[in-house]
């Protein structure tokens, strides 16, 4: 941990860290994929032994209930760890690629070698997972790494801190605790590469420092993701997964369905479904949603205002809570929350939302709904529900999105197969297994010639070589 009294401290400890690790990144660079696994392992145990520590430390930043932790984010992470331990060997191999007739006599492979010091900037909202999976790829890639988690959840900040002195050397992988002050001091740095997952908005600040070192990024961005819901959809348990999709978390998750699109026939029945998978989740026994211990709070009183306003917007513009609504500025509280009767002049169809208010809107024609997502930047997902293939294909092949999900929500993220991330406003460079290995590595072109030689194309040139 630093401790740091005045920006010159600051800058020269970023300085000296960084100089540190750039020497060592050549060490790193040169380890095997066992002694990679060695590191990798070390985080895993590391996360069994403190579970604990840190389902308390994310209650203590927002009331993040302690499955949630396990659940979304230590079971997403755990996953990604044992895939790519059990994949790193055969990733570090040099690939094989095939060889035109006209280079008969060469070989060609790729090797995929560390980028070197790479510099990873987290959100607050899945504040542990973010930071972490990220390193295990860049571990695993052979990198060497500086952390900067959100100061938003400084108790998390702080474990992950602790867990990375006691796990790794400062010159291999380090920890700046802090605000924008800090990342803004840590963007001067010539970073090979920098891996940030955060709001657009900082992502075009990072991409803009990144620019002036030719650092390559990685922007895992957020925006507004639609879900669709057509006449088709089974329609008690597609509300049922876009529920807990924008609840979990408190909404405050970069993949949750931001708004919804129903075909008008189904949509009271969806509204219905809907209520009833809300009180299933968090109002047993008839109880308000504040007295459940499976709901988290709105992570500071900045953002419960900036929800409550979009809320007080779009009503005052003709907007109607059909579900939902109370709200608890002590506690950062806000109840699952429906909207209907939403125009795109409202705030609410503009901004990312990142809580639990749900904009229902209908549709009969699927044209006019696919409008509505493609009038916007493309989303980071899309989700569509619905049990008419051809109807999923011509959504498909009409929008864009970084992933997109078939009736369900957020769960691709934990497929380590699949590649997770944006395209364009919602970030782009994918993260995942092979993807996020790939992101931290050079992919180094590697050609070798064992024999023959092209003399005909040394001049002087002749007829056949003007002819080809
Ligand atoms: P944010 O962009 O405000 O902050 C992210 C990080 O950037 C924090 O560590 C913060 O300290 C730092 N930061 C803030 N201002 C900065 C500046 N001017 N210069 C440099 N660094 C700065 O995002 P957030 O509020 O922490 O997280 C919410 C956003 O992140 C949402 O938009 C959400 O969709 C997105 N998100 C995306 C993913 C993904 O995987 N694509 C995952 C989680 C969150």
């Amino acid at each position: 941990m630093h401790t740091i009294f005045s920006a010159n401290d600051l800058h020269d400890t970023i300085r000296s860290v960084f100089t540190a690790q750039r020497q060592h990144a050549a060490q790193m660079a040169l380890t095997t994929a066992a002694q990679r696994i060695e590191r990798i392992r070390r985080i895993g145990k590391w996360v069994d032994k403190h579970e604990e520590a840190i389902q308390q430390a994310m209650y203590e930043d927002f009331r993040k209930p302690a499955a949630e932790v396990s659940l979304a984010e230590l079971m997403a992470l755990r996953s990604e760890i044992n895939y790519t331990i059990q994949h790193l060997g055969n990733w570090m191999k040099s690939h094989r690629l095939p060889t035109p007739t006209v280079l008969i006599g060469t070989k060609s492979y790729i090797r995929y070698e560390p980028k070197g010091v790479v510099l990873i900037i987290a959100p607050w909202n899945y504040p542990f997972v973010l930071a972490i999976r990220p390193l295990v790829s860049a571990i695993a890639a052979g990198n060497v790494a500086i952390i900067k988690p959100s100061e938003l959840t400084p108790n998390t900040a702080k474990l992950i801190s602790r867990m990375i002195e006691e796990l790794f050397p400062v010159e291999e992988v380090d920890v700046f605790e802090g605000d924008a002050e800090v990342s803004t001091a840590l963007l001067e740095m010539p970073f090979n590469h920098i891996f940030f997952t955060g709001s657009p908005a900082v992502g075009r600040v990072v991409m803009t420092a990144a620019a002036k070192q030719l650092a390559s990024v990685t922007l895992e961005l957020g925006g507004k993701s639609p879900a669709i819901v057509d006449e088709t959809a089974n329609i008690k348990q597609s509300a049922e997964r876009l529920a807990w999709g924008k609840c979990v978390n408190n909404g405050q998750t970069c993949i949750a369905p931001d708004y919804v699109l129903v075909h008008q026939s189904v949509k009271d029945n969806f509204l219905q479904a809907f209520r009833a998978a809300v009180s299933a989740m968090y109002r047993g026994d008839n109880k308000p949603v504040v007295d459940s211990d499976s709901y988290a709070r709105i992570v500071n009183s900045r953002h419960f205002e900036r929800l409550r306003n979009l809320v007080d917007e779009a009503v005052a513009k003709g907007a109607v809570v059909s579900m939902g609504g109370t709200m608890d500025a002590s506690q950062n509280f806000i109840e699952p929350t429906i909207l209907e009767r939403v125009t795109s002049d409202m705030l609410i169809m503009h901004e990312e939302i990142f809580g639990p208010i749900l904009p229902v809107l209908t549709y009969t024609d699927l044209d006019e709904a696919l409008a509505v997502v493609n009038e916007r930047d493309k989303p980071l997902a899309l989700y569509i529900h619905s049990r008419n293939r051809q109807t999923i294909d011509y959504i498909i092949n009409r929008t864009s999105a970084g992933d997109t999900v078939i009736n369900e929500t957020l769960i691709h993220f934990s497929n380590s197969e699949l590649p997770f991330g944006g395209v364009n406003n919602s970030g782009f460079g994918k993260s995942n297994g092979f993807f996020s290995f790939q992101e931290f590595s050079n992919h180094r072109g590697i050609m070798q010639r064992d024999f023959g030689t092209m003399k005909f194309i040394y001049p002087p040139y002749t007829d056949t070589v003007r002819k080809l």
